[in-house]
Formats: C-alpha cells, sequence, structure tokens
C-alpha cells in the first residue's frame, strides 16, 4: 500500500483511486501489485469473470498477466478515461508500473485509457474526446 494513494468513491464509476501527492509529468506513481496470472486460457477465464464488476487484470503479454484483483494495491482501482492523467507500461522483470501522463494534484482521480476490448462501450469519463462521444456521432 501507498502512502501516496488512497481509493474512495470515484465520479466515474464505482471506487476509483486518488492522488494524495503531487505527481509531476512522467514520474512513476506506483507498481500495479497484484498476482502473476500465466496462461492465456486462465487470463481469458480471469476476464470474463471480471468482466460484470470491474476488470482488474493486465496483460503483460499473451501468456502473463497482473490480476489486482488478488493482492493488489489502490492502483487496482484506477478507473478508464478516454483523456487519463496516467499511463502503465511494462517495466523488466515481468512488472507493470504507472506513471503521471501530466502533472496531478493531490486530490485527483488518476485514470487510464486501457484502449482493450474488455472495458464497457460505454464509457462515462466525461472527457471532450470520450469514445462514447465519438460514437454517437458515427465517426
Ligand atoms: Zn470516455
Amino acid at each position: 500500500m501507498s502512502a501516496q494513494l488512497t481509493v474512495k468513491k470515484s465520479g466515474i464509476y464505482g471506487k476509483g483511486c486518488f492522488a494524495l501527492a503531487h505527481f509531476t509529468a512522467r514520474k512513476k506513481i506506483a507498481t500495479y501489485a497484484g498476482e502473476l496470472v500465466k496462461g492465456s486460457r486462465k487470463i481469458e477465464a480471469r476476464l470474463r469473470r471480471q468482466q460484470e464488476v470491474a476488470i482488474k487484470i493486465i496483460r503483460i503479454d499473451e501468456n502473463t498477466a497482473v490480476d489486482g484483483a488478488v493482492g493488489g494495491n489502490e492502483t487496482a482501482y484506477i478507473n478508464h478515461s478516454c483523456d487519463p492523467n496516467a499511463f502503465m507500461r511494462v517495466v523488466p522483470g515481468q512488472k507493470v508500473a504507472i506513471f503521471a501522463r501530466r502533472d496531478i494534484r493531490p486530490g485527483e482521480e488518476l485514470t487510464i485509457n486501457y484502449r482493450d476490448p474488455y472495458h464497457p462501450e460505454v464509457c462515462k469519463c466525461g472527457a471532450a474526446n470520450c469514445r462514447s462521444k465519438r460514437r454517437r456521432r458515427g465517426q
């Protein structure tokens, strides 16, 4: 658990992950903790199960993923946004880390653009470039 992050009710969906400290752009915020899952069938099964609640499994490659629902930290609660303030990268040693995409002030909810087919088609992030708005305009 991090002293720089907290989990509370989100304005986007369910619970969210919020900054307690100031993060400058490109700075590492935290490691996406969780159980290392091996095997594409195992990963698919967990994704299907989580789809109805909240996706907490992050793919590293086809056969490896980190499941934040098991042994995860605050970062497992980071919601999707089409205009996020954070992003994730795989770092050597099969770990996933979260970085600031821009300066983040204490109190801001952290968001990531997950770009995967498992997140709901109807997005409520409220960003100007939200994929739900784009879809409604027929683009
Ligand atoms: Zn959106």
